[in-house]
C-alpha cells in the first residue's frame, strides 16, 4: 500500500507539478525542479532515519535483487571470503550471487528449524577475516525479524531491509550498508535505496561494471544516468508523510500494535496458526495457515469480496500473508482480524 494522502497529492499534482506545466515524469532529471524534489527527498529521509554525515544515500534501480551482486563487488575490497546468515528465502537468494564473486561463510543457518527461528548470536561462527557480514533483518516470506541488530564486532554490518525500512527506527552507524528496494515500504517499484558507509567505497571488484559502482554513483549524486525520477518523487511524498506523522518512533509504535494485535488473535484461534517463534515475528509480513487448507481458496476469495487483498501467501510457502507495511492502517488489521473471526465462526 501507498499512503491515501500521498495518492491523493500525486493525483492533485500529476499534470501540473507546483505550477510548471509539466508532470514530473516529463521533467529533466537534471532540471533545477527535478533537482529540488530530488534534495528534499534525500534530507526528509536523512532527518527521518538520523543518518548519519559519513553515510551517502543512493537511489539506484535494478531493485534489492542487484544489491545481491552490487555488495560483494564493492565490499569484498581485496578479500575473498564473506559472511552470511541464512534466514529463509532471500538470505539464500543473497548468499547464492555472493558465491559467483567470493567464498561465502554461512555463519549461522535457521534451516533446521525450517527458517522459524534466528539462530542466536552465541552460535554464529563469523570469520574474522570476512569482508562483511550479511543478514536479512526481515525474511518478507518467512515473516520471521530480528528486534534488534547483531554485534558483529569491527567487520562491517550489511542488511536487506527492503521489506522492514523505515516501519522503526534504526541505529545507522551500526552498518557497513543497508539496502532495499522501494517497493515494499517506501514507495513504487523501480527504486532501490542503498545507504553507505563513505570509507568502504572506491576499491571495487575488477571487471565491476560502472553501473554497479557505488562510488560512481556517490559522486554523481545517484545521476550518473537517469534515475527513476517518478518513484524518487513519490518516496520523497511518502518520506514527508512520515515525518508529518510523527517519524519512526511512530511508525513503530502503530506497526507493533498493528502486528500485535494480529499474532494475538491467531494464537487464540484453534483455526489459525503461524509457525514462528514468538520471539522473531514479523512486524510487516504475518504468514498463517488454515487448519484446514482445502479452505484456502474459499478464504481468498471471500476475503477478496470484503476488500482485503493480496493475502495469499507467496508460492513457495502456500498459506496466507498479510503484509502490513507503514501505509496499512490499523482500521485494515482490525478489518481483517474481524474477516477472519467471522470465515472461523462460519467453516471451523
Ligand atoms: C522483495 C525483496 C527482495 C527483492 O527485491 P527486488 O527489488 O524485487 O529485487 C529482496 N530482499 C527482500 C528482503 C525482499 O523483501
Amino acid at each position: 500500500m501507498l499512503p491515501e494522502e500521498v495518492l491523493e497529492q500525486a493525483s492533485a499534482e500529476m499534470t501540473d507539478w507546483h505550477g510548471t506545466g509539466m508532470s514530473v515524469m516529463e521533467m529533466s532529471h537534471r532540471g533545477k525542479e527535478f533537482s529540488s524534489i530530488a534534495e528534499r527527498a534525500e534530507s526528509d529521509l536523512r532527518e527521518i532515519l538520523s543518518v548519519p554525515d559519513d553515510y551517502r544515500i543512493l537511489f539506484l534501480q535494478g531493485g534489492a535483487s542487484s544489491q545481491f551482486a552490487m555488495v560483494p563487488m564493492n565490499l569484498l575490497r581485496g578479500r575473498d571470503t564473506a559472511d552470511y546468515i541464512n534466514t529463509g528465502s532471500w538470505s539464500k537468494k543473497a548468499i547464492a550471487e555472493a558465491g559467483r564473486f567470493c567464498r561465502v561463510n554461512v555463519a549461522a543457518t535457521a534451516e533446521a528449524s525450517n527458517f522459524t527461528t534466528i539462530p542466536p548470536r552465541e552460535q554464529w561462527s563469523l570469520n574474522p577475516e570476512a569482508a562483511y557480514v550479511h543478514y536479512t533483518p526481515n525474511e518478507t516470506i518467512g515473516g520471521v525479524e530480528f528486534h534488534g541488530i547483531p554485534d558483529v564486532g569491527a567487520v562491517p554490518l550489511v542488511a536487506d531491509m527492503s521489506s522492514t525500512i523505515l516501519s522503526r527506527p534504526v541505529d545507522v552507524s551500526r552498518f557497513g550498508v543497508i539496502y532495499a528496494g522501494a517497493q515494499k515500504n517506501i514507495g513504487p517499484a523501480g527504486l532501490t535505496i542503498v545507504i553507505v558507509r563513505s570509507d568502504l567505497m572506491g576499491e571495487v571488484l575488477p571487471g565491476t561494471p560502472t553501473m554497479f559502482n557505488y562510488e560512481v554513483h556517490a559522486k554523481a549524486g545517484s545521476m550518473y544516468n537517469t534515475p527513476p525520477t517518478y518513484s524518487w518523487y513519490i518516496a520523497g511524498l511518502v518520506f514527508a508523510w512520515i515525518k508529518q506523522r510523527g517519524g519512526l518512533e511512530a511508525m513503530a509504535e502503530v506497526n507493533k500494535r498493528k502486528s500485535e494485535k494480529l499474532y494475538a488473535f491467531i494464537d487464540g484461534s484453534d483455526f489459525y496458526s503461524n509457525p514462528v517463534d514468538p520471539a522473531c515475528r514479523s512486524w510487516m509480513n504475518v504468514p498463517f495457515v488454515l487448519a484446514d487448507p482445502a479452505l484456502d481458496g474459499k478464504f481468498l476469495e471471500l476475503a477478496k469480496e470484503a476488500g482485503l487483498v493480496n493475502l495469499k501467501g507467496h508460492r513457495s510457502v502456500g498459506g496466507m500473508r498479510a503484509s502490513i507495511y507503514n501505509a496499512m492502517p490499523e482500521e485494515g488489521v482490525d478489518a481483517l482480524i474481524g474477516f477472519m473471526a467471522d470465515f472461523e465462526k462460519r467453516h471451523a
